[in-house]
């Protein structure tokens, strides 16, 4: 039987769902999409083949975050080996990007320009990772899996508030190619929430894969629409604009399968995304540094949302994302330091820096050897840009115990905004989250991990995590949100851990995000179901302690939206499985009981 409980939760080590058998869960941040993860899981498929459902559905359902043009990771628990792996299909640069071509004069371009350029289009990584993943650990076939999307996709589904919603306040990014705009401004008008909206390009796209599997997208006639597609560039760009990949890049992309990286924190276990991404390396330093101090204890004035514990987050925060922007890229090209980063001698003088009673000066990077220098380091400015809710994320359990949590991508809403003609799919932008300016500089120590180099894969924020207790896995959560990913999924484990909170009441909570060393601060709150919310008293002392970005002293300055945390959890005592959605979005859980 299968029930649809929209954003209405079975709780982390609650002991109040219990199930004769461990029931399959699907978390989902749009409903029909969960419906098709539910039915594979209901026709008897394990969460692999349930998650290849989930993510073709949301390419056509949640068309501005995720699909077959994007990248993503996803992480697979295998209940019966106890192994974990990260399926990485994310995105590459083609063999003809350089480290100066988003700064072809020396400065560097526009991101409204170069993210809607063919130049910023990755060689996308989706379905053939996709398809890996379904070939080592899935039962199903491609087709079987596609098939749920190809009937949303060909019969149409109705357009939810988000949706409506990331079309109204598009940033132009709909509006500029005119397939993209005939399929979500048909007639020059918006979609809106209750639009019915069929795409029969993209059918008929999914058919062909469904028919010739991955072959039909990275050669042949696809491949050459979407060569043709991303040479589009922007007029004010000239031919710098224009995308640089080549048949051959497609034909040649390869998925990676990793090992993940593998944190600790007050007794508890995390699997978590290793290089490309530094969401695992970036959320592990934020933990260790914030380790030392009782963030659970009220007496000792800490507690959830209390300014002390804020505080610490938010110092915590600056360093470690002061060293992601020297330090982390895609190690398969760059050295990455990630012991170094993680090594207990570094972590115990970084957070030495942290003080209680007040705000640090802006951090540097940490001289980490064998690459740092002896000097402190200068650090570059970063390129700073608004966060919004793009991509998504979505996690599985199946009733043998098998786990995916997987954050999948194509880059800001609405991707390139290129969408491939006569193939219905959007392309991603993904390359702009490369280092636009050139970093590496051999005097400073500085070893430019995240700037442009052919086939790199540039680095992402995207940390799906698979926490175990004793040994065994209790949940796998992620979120999408760009850099605020990382401080989503702290700010969530440290519900969990520290404050005691059920998966639900965790997701719920407003969030608090710091995101560069300056440490501008994002904080969210007001919404009814953010409770406890952070207090004014709270906020106003965050102010006196010398943070920015909140805004007026007395007011609320927690107005943000941070994040869209999809998770399943196993209660390790029961064995039940259960799940738990945000409600930022139209976060879905539904229950297959067999
Ligand atoms: N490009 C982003 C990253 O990989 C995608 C995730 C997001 O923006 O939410 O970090």
């Amino acid at each position: 039987m299968i029930r649809i409980a929209r954003w209405f939760i079975f709780c982390l080590l609650s002991s109040s769902v219990l199930a004769a058998s461990p029931e399959g869960v699907v978390a989902v941040s749009q409903p029909a999409a969960a419906a098709a993860g539910a039915r594979i899981l209901a026709q008897g498929g394990n969460a692999i083949d349930a998650a290849a459902a989930v993510q073709f559905a949301l390419n056509v359902v949640e068309p501005q975050s995720s699909g077959i043009g994007g990248g993503g990771f996803m992480l697979v628990h295998l209940a019966k080996t106890g192994e974990t792996f990260f399926v990485d299909s994310r995105e590459r640069a083609p063999a003809r990007a350089r480290a100066d071509m988003f700064a072809p004069d020396g400065l560097p371009m526009s991101f409204p320009l170069a993210s809607t350029s063919g130049l910023a289009v990755g060689v996308p990584g989706t379905l053939l990772g996709v398809d890996t993943a379904l070939h080592r650990w899935g039962t199903m076939k491609l087709a079987a899996t596609l098939a749920p999307a190809i009937k949303l996709a060909e019969h149409g589904f109705r357009v939810n508030r988000f949706l409506a919603d990331d079309i109204a306040n598009d940033d132009g990014r709909t509006q500029i190619q005119p397939e993209t705009a005939a399929t979500f401004r048909p007639g020059g008008v918006p979609l809106a929430e209750g639009d019915w909206l069929v795409q029969p390009d993209l059918a008929k796209t999914l058919k062909l894969i469904a028919a010739k599997g991955p072959d039909a997208f990275y050669r042949g006639p696809i491949a050459r629409a979407i060569v043709k597609a991303q040479q589009r560039g922007r007029s004010e760009l000239g031919d710098a604009g224009k995308g640089r990949m080549t048949l051959a890049d497609l034909a040649q992309y390869r998925v990676a399968i990793r090992r993940p990286l593998i944190g600790h924190y007050r007794g508890w276990t995390l699997a978590g995304m290793p290089p490309p991404s530094s969401g695992g390396l970036t959320l592990f330093e934020i933990l260790k540094l914030l380790e030392r101090f009782p963030l659970g204890d009220v007496a000792q004035g800490y507690g959830f949302g209390s300014p002390k514990t804020l505080h610490v987050m938010a110092e915590a925060m600056r360093l470690a994302f002061a060293d992601r922007a020297v330090w982390i890229g895609d190690d398969d090209a760059a050295q990455v330091p990630q012991h170094a980063l993680l090594n207990p001698e570094y972590l115990a003088a970084r957070t030495a820096l942290i003080k209680t009673d007040r705000r640090m000066d802006t951090p540097q990077a940490g001289a980490l050897t064998p690459w740092g220098t002896p000097a402190a380091m200068r650090l570059k400015p970063a390129r700073t840009r608004k966060e919004s809710l793009h991509t998504t994320h979505f996690a599985i359990v199946d009733r043998w115990g098998n786990m995916v949590s997987y954050t999948t991508t194509i880059e800001y809403t609405w991707g390139s905004g290129i969408t491939v003609p006569g193939y219905g799919f959007l392309l991603n932008n993904e390359l702009t989250d490369f280092n636009f300016l050139p970093s590496a500089d051999p005097a400073e120590g500085n070893p430019g991990a995240n700037d442009v180099a052919p086939f790199k894969r540039p680095r992402s924020s995207m940390a799906p995590l698979l926490l175990l207790k004793d040994g065994k896995p209790v949940a796998a959560y992620g979120s999408p949100g760009g850099a605020t990913i990382i401080n989503s999924v702290l700010n969530v484990t440290l519900n969990l851990i520290d404050h005691g909170m059920t998966m639900q009441q965790a997701i719920d909570a407003p969030r608090l995000s710091v995101t560069n060393a300056t440490g501008k601060m994002n904080c969210e709150g007001g919404q009814t179901f953010m409770q406890p919310a952070f207090s004014l008293v709270a906020q106003d002392a965050l102010r006196t302690l010398g943070h920015t970005g909140l805004g007026e002293a007395g007011t609320d300055g927690c107005r943000e939206t941070i994040g869209s945390v999809q998770a399943v959890v196993v209660d390790p005592a029961t064995g039940t499985h259960g799940g738990a959605a945000d409600p930022r979005r139209e976060g879905t859980v539904i229950r297959v009981r067999h």
